[in-house]
């Protein structure tokens, strides 16, 4: 058996910190030592603290682990974080600067120019930035990388696999994002049930955004961004996890409808313990992909796309789908993880 690596959560009792605490049992590599969240949760047993949301019991392994201060040190080789952003800068930093590597979920170091904002299968080779980060900082062992937005990971993919073979020229999107996206307790009951609304604070400039990073290329210790403008809405909607995005992307090359799918079907997966079978699923059925049933398309992992059609206005048009909280939050993140094991960076 190779190496185990003790984890930290911080934010541990949130929405993203219980999916990691569920992911993260029984990882062949990973165990988790060490939780934190705030003052409220602070001291207590993490079965006290933690108001557990998902499908059955909070792992044994974890129940009696006292949940601590969001403060450095925890007793832990990394830390996974998934504070909210009033939180996250300062307190990523302080762990970085103690020499912990942080991998998180938060906006508040996304778009920093030595950074990585990483999806492993698309730009893992972006983990070169780290070196910049460390001479730009003064970091020694310690060390930030990000994961995308929630409702980016369900269209970076499909994105992706078009930019490399065709280019993308420009695109326009819609978002139906989940109400989990929000966090616990979220939006309240009385604006969502029976509603769609048309506003998630601060979401549409991370949206319009990060795509452009996470296809950019690293040149000369830069990430030059991929050159094409994104104009996005974004929407809550009554569902409770899984994001759907609504694309039309015109390309740079000339591209059939057949090219198209078969660019987005065969971009790699890769071969971590967390990758999926297929990174991307196109289906061909007129009715999907539908959030409650392919949400959990390769564990919560897969991005499912459908509806590939030539438009009328724009060259293709199509659907993406992900799991918010797996793929779009604690799953991707525990793949960086995985990712910089398998690199020897952590
Ligand atoms: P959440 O359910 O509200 O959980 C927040 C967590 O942070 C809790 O553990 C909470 O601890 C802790 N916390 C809050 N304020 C704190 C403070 N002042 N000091 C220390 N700890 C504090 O939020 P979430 O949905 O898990 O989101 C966490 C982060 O992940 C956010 O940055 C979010 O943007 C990002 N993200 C979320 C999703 C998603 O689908 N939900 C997806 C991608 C990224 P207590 O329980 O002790 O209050």
């Amino acid at each position: 058996m190779g190496k185990r690596y003790r984890v930290g959560i911080l934010g541990a009792t949130g929405t993203v910190g219980q999916r990691f605490v569920q992911l993260l049992e029984g990882h062949p590599q990973l165990e988790v030592t060490a939780l934190a969240a705030s003052d409220r949760s602070a001291g207590k047993p993490y079965a006290e603290a933690c108001a557990w949301k998902l499908p059955g019991s909070i792992p044994e392994s974890v129940r009696g682990i006292v949940v601590q201060p969001i403060e450095p040190p925890l007793d832990c080789d990394f830390v996974f974080s998934s504070l909210p952003s009033s939180v996250a800068r300062e307190t990523e930093e302080a762990f970085a600067r103690a020499g912990y590597p942080v991998i998180s979920n938060s906006s508040s170091y996304r778009m920093d120019e030595d950074v990585p904002l990483l999806i492993p299968e698309i730009n893992h080779d972006h983990i070169g930035l780290l070196d910049v980060q460390k001479a730009n900082r003064g970091f020694t062992k310690g060390f930030i990388v990000t994961n995308p937005n929630c409702a980016v990971i369900s269209f970076a993919p499909p994105l992706a696999a078009l930019h490399q073979k065709f280019g993308v020229e420009a695109v326009i999107l819609t978002t139906f994002q989940a109400i989990s996206g929000a966090g616990y307790p979220g939006v309240a009951s009385l604006d969502i049930v029976d509603n769609v609304v048309p506003y998630i604070a601060g979401e549409e400039p991370k949206v319009e955004t990060e795509a452009q990073k996470i296809l950019g290329k690293l040149t000369d210790g830069v990430i030059v961004k991929a050159d094409f403008p994104v104009s996005a809405q974004c929407f809550r909607v009554n569902v409770v996890d899984g994001h759907m995005v609504s694309l039309r992307v015109n390309l740079r090359e000339k591209a059939t409808l057949e090219d198209v799918v078969d660019a987005m079907r065969s971009f790699p997966s890769l071969d971590l313990h967390s990758s999926p079978q297929n990174f991307i699923e196109v289906t061909d059925e007129p009715s999907r992909p539908q959030t409650r049933l392919d949400r959990d398309n390769g564990n919560g992992m897969t991005i499912t796309v459908g509806r590939v059609f030539p438009d009328n206005i724009f060259d293709y048009r199509f659907v993406a789908l992900s799991h918010n909280t797996v793929r779009g939050a604690a799953g991707c993140a525990v793949l960086n993880a995985e990712l910089l094991i398998s690199k020897g960076i952590i």
